[in-house]
Order: structure tokens, then C-alpha cells, then sequence
């Protein structure tokens, strides 16, 4: 087996998820990063449910959640009347909240964990330039310190080098979408006055929205909209004006650590990989932090990608693997820009009359359970469902659950989740006997982590649906591939015909 040379580019939330994953499967990455230091500021603030159901199914999430402060609702105010409070409590998971941890902090925390596998990060290092030839791609980096250039070929470049990504743009890919026509600010600081501390406080005016968020340090991040282009530094006397022309009640501003305007950018690259160079994170989408998404997301298409990477690897078909990944979260990508943008023009509303339908209409929306649950998953990033997938067998007959998440219940007593930290696929046999077991291994290329589910799991059973003996297949990413009765092979054949070539 060849060892692949990957180089990734940028180590932010995404740079560092992948090599993280990366080095999970056995693939030991180069991550470069321009920055000579970590970045400082608070950024990205919310660690969605399906981002933390990650993490645990990587043995992770202890740090995260020592560290966060869990956000459990959302609620909104228009002159003083609450419109509504959209809670979390009954997402199905183990992590019904966001967990609110500045982003310098889960970078520390990636990074400690990325030690732990024996990865680095080459600081002061830059991708000046690249040339995909036929040898491979030739990269020209930059050694900042020494001031040296440094020349290298490799079989994979992945582009985690954010927004302005010089990855992205020496493909001359199409950035598709636009730039809202408003100067944002935001603000981490101290607030005296009564905001909840476990809730996502916005207020909305004839001005337009004010969003407060607690932080764990017990600061508040502010955002709001000047209504206006105005990039000019913001002060604290400029957000206490806007506080008192939002809030129905006093709170007053101090000590703050961080004040920026910023712009809000909604667009999505139109290809996630040409040949060999793969683009992840905000180097492929970029939105409003309408929802607290971009990280998440960005984190997740490292998730999706490293495992197919590391097939490739050990012979796998590296163009069923690759379009699998641009397929599956260039559709999530959309969505998740388009919701931002949906939501990001609801808050900045300036028509009377729209203000005024949508606080009649929303209120009451937001009290149908449909409604809530539609919101609140989507929010937490645990309907994701790759339904258009050569990775996803879905028969016409068995129109259910391949492309869904692995579900977390008990398994004799102890976490199902905590079975399935390997880094492997995963195959759960829900009853039939030890030589139908034995029948299933046989037909899977390469080990599989069997996890046997007798009947006295009632609620593993009921969770995934199962009345017959039954096997599902997990991939590494612990989404769905395939399932069927006990003794149909046809999916399961279907599925590793689709990942591997030695069949
Ligand atoms: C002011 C601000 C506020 C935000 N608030 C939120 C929020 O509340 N919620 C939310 O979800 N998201 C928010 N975001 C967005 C969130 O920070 C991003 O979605 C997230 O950082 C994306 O991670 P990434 O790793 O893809 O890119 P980045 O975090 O941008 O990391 C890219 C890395 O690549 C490095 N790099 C770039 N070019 C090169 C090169 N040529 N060679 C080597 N290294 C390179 C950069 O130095 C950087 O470290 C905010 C962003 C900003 C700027």
C-alpha cells in the first residue's frame, strides 16, 4: 500500500478537524498554517448537537463540555412582548443545546487532541502557489522565519485556508452568491441586567434585531446590524445606543474584549474538488452567523471526507469516494447558506407591514411541534440525511433510514456510541444467529466492527425500527449505508462494490 502525501492548508476548526480525523484513520497529514500564533478571538461560538455527537463518538467530548456553557433556547422580543422561545430540551439526542466555546478555545482543544495522535502544526508556513501536474500537485510554500521558499509534490491538497482561499481561487472556481449590503458589529462584553444565561436573547425594533449570547467566561456576544455601509471601528457608546433603542429593559455595557464590524458574504463554491485539490470549511461556504452554522458545518466536511480519503488509501475507488463527498456536502453547504440568508432577512426586516405579519405569523408558527421540530433539528444539524448518495443504498422498498445518523441508545446496559469508537465501519446485527453473523463478515472486503443487538435491547429496536433480524451498516462517519434482513446481501454487496475495487 502507497502512502498518500496530503497537505492541508489552514489550521482553523476545519484544518484541524481533518488532520485530527486524518491521523484517526491512520494517515499521518501535513497541516500548515500562515499564522506564526493561534488566533485570538472569540469568532465562532456555538458547537452544534451533531457536531458534539462527534465528538464523542471520537472519546472527545469531555474537554468541550468542561470548557462550553449549554445554550438550551432561543427567544425572541419585538417592543417588549415575547414572540417566542424556541427550547431545545427535546432534540433526540445525547446533547439537546448548543455548547457555547469560543472558537480560540475548541482550536486549543483540536489541537491538544491532534498532539495526541502525533500531528503537528507547521506555523509561519504558507501556500504561495500550485500546479496540478502529472506527477502530482507541485506546491511552492513559504517559510516565513527563514524566509525560504520550499517546493513539494504531493497527492492531495486540501484547501481549510478559509474565506479568502487561495486554494479556491487558482481553480478559478465560481463563488456563487452575494454580499449583503449592511456593515454587521459585534461585541464580546460585560452585561449588567437581567439576561438569561442559558438562553439566545434577540431583540427585535423598528431599527432592526440586537442578539445576545452568553459566554462561559460570563461576557455576552452582542450582534447587530448598522442598517447602513459603515465599516468605521465600533465603540462601546455606539452599542450601548443601540441596546437602549432594542431592550425593553435596562442593560448596561462594560469591559469589552473584542469589537468588529463585519460583512455577511452568502456563497458556496460550485465544486467542492477538482481532481485531487478538495476544498472544506469556509474555503467552500461561507454565511451569516445567522444560526451559528459555519464552523459546524466547515468541522463536518472534514468529518465526511477523511475516512473516504483513507479508503483511497488502502485501494478504494477514489472517484466514487471523492464525488461522494462534493455530492453530499455541497447539498448541505446550500442549505445551510440558504437558511442563514433566509434567516438573516427575517431579523433585518425594515417594512412595517412585513414586520408586523411576521410578528403575527412567527409566534405562532413556532408553537406547531412540526414546526419546532423541523426548526430546532435542522439548528443542530441532526436531520442531515445524504439521501442522493452512491454511498447511501436506499432500495425502493426500503425507502427509510440509510443516510440518517447512527442513533445513540443503550446496548446491554452501556452506550451504543461507546462500541462504535473505532475506526472502522460498523455492522449492527440486530438478532439472527452466529452463523448468519459469520455469513455477513465474509461478505464485507475488509473488517467491520460487528456489534451484535439481541433482543433484550427493546429500545435499540424500536429506535431503528427493527421487527425482523436485521443488519446495518454504519459508515466510519457513522451515517447509514445500508441496511437489510438478515440474510440479504444484495445492499450490503452494493455498498463495498461502490467503496472498494477489490470486489
Ligand atoms: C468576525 C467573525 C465572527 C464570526 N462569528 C461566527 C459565529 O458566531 N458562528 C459561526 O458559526 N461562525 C462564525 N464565524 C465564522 C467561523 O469563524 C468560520 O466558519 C470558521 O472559522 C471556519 O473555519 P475554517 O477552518 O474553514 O476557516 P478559518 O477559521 O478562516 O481558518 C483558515 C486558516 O487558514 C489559514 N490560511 C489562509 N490562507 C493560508 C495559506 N495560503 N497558507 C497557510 N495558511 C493559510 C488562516 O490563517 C486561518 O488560520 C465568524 C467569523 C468571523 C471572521
Amino acid at each position: 500500500m502507497r502512502q498518500l502525501k496530503c497537505l492541508i492548508v489552514g489550521a482553523g476548526p476545519v484544518g484541524l478537524t481533518l488532520a485530527k480525523e486524518l491521523h484517526y484513520f491512520g494517515i499521518t497529514p501535513r497541516l500548515i498554517e500562515k499564522s506564526a500564533e493561534p488566533a485570538k478571538e472569540s469568532r465562532a461560538l456555538a458547537l452544534w448537537s451533531r457536531t458534539l455527537e462527534h465528538l464523542a463518538l471520537r472519546g472527545e467530548i469531555d474537554e468541550f463540555l468542561a470548557q462550553g456553557l449549554k445554550m438550551t433556547a432561543i427567544e425572541a422580543y419585538s417592543n417588549g412582548i415575547n414572540l417566542f422561545k424556541l427550547d431545545f430540551g427535546r432534540l433526540a439526542t445525547p446533547y439537546p443545546f448548543a455548547l457555547i466555546v469560543p472558537q480560540s478555545q475548541t482550536e486549543k482543544i483540536l489541537t491538544a487532541h491532534l498532539k495526541k495522535w502525533g500531528g503537528v502544526i507547521e506555523r509561519g508556513v504558507e501556500l504561495r502557489a500550485y500546479e496540478m501536474t502529472d506527477r502530482g500537485i507541485e506546491v511552492v510554500l513559504w517559510h516565513h522565519d527563514t524566509q525560504q521558499e520550499e517546493k513539494q509534490c504531493v497527492d492531495y491538497l486540501f484547501g481549510c485556508d478559509g474565506a479568502h482561499s487561495l486554494v479556491r481561487h487558482s481553480l478559478n472556481l465560481n463563488f456563487q452568491g452575494s454580499q449583503e449590503e449592511e456593515t454587521w458589529i459585534l461585541a464580546d462584553v460585560e452585561v449588567n441586567g437581567p439576561l438569561s444565561r442559558s438562553t439566545l436573547s434577540s431583540f427585535f425594533s423598528k431599527k432592526g434585531a440586537m442578539a445576545f449570547i452568553p459566554l462561559p467566561d460570563g461576557q455576552v456576544r452582542l450582534f447587530t446590524s448598522r442598517g447602513r455601509i459603515d465599516d468605521r471601528p465600533v465603540s462601546l457608546e455606539e452599542f450601548q445606543t443601540y441596546v437602549d433603542e432594542a431592550c425593553p429593559f435596562k442593560l448596561t455595557l462594560s469591559n469589552p474584549t473584542w469589537m468588529s464590524p463585519f460583512k455577511i458574504n452568502e456563497r458556496v463554491s460550485n465544486h467542492y474538488h477538482v481532481g485531487r485539490v478538495v476544498l472544506l470549511g469556509d474555503a467552500a461556504h461561507v454565511h451569516s452567523p445567522a444560526g451559528g452554522q459555519g464552523m459546524n458545518t466547515g468541522m463536518q466536511d472534514a468529518i465526511n471526507l477523511a475516512w473516504k480519503v483513507a479508503e483511497i488509501e488502502k485501494g478504494g475507488r477514489e472517484d466514487i469516494l471523492l464525488s461522494s463527498y462534493a455530492l453530499e456536502r455541497r447539498h448541505v453547504g446550500k442549505e445551510v447558506v440558504e437558511r442563514a440568508a433566509r434567516m438573516t432577512h427575517m431579523i433585518m426586516m425594515k417594512n412595517r407591514l412585513l414586520i408586523k405579519l411576521r410578528n403575527f405569523v412567527f409566534p405562532r408558527l413556532v408553537k406547531l411541534p412540526k414546526i419546532i421540530k423541523a426548526l430546532t433539528e435542522s439548528m443542530a444539524e441532526i436531520s442531515i440525511f445524504y439521501k442522493q448518495s452512491p454511498l447511501v443504498i436506499r432500495p425502493k422498498d426500503h425507502p427509510g433510514y440509510p443516510g440518517t445518523r447512527l442513533l445513540e441508545g443503550l446496548l446491554d446496559g452501556v452506550s451504543l456510541y461507546s462500541r462504535c469508537i473505532v475506526p472502522q465501519h460498523t455492522l449492527l446485527v440486530f438478532g439472527g444467529r452466529e452463523t448468519d453473523h459469520k455469513v455477513l463478515l465474509k461478505n464485507c472486503p475488509f473488517p467491520v466492527n460487528l456489534v451484535p443487538v439481541s433482543s433484550i435491547n427493546l429500545g435499540l429496536y424500536q429506535c431503528y425500527r427493527v421487527r425482523v433480524p436485521t443488519w446495518i451498516l454504519i459508515r466510519p462517519d457513522q451515517y447509514i449505508a445500508a441496511r437489510g434482513g438478515i440474510s440479504e446481501m444484495k445492499s450490503l454487496k452494493q455498498y463495498f462494490r461502490e467503496v472498494t475495487l477489490d470486489l
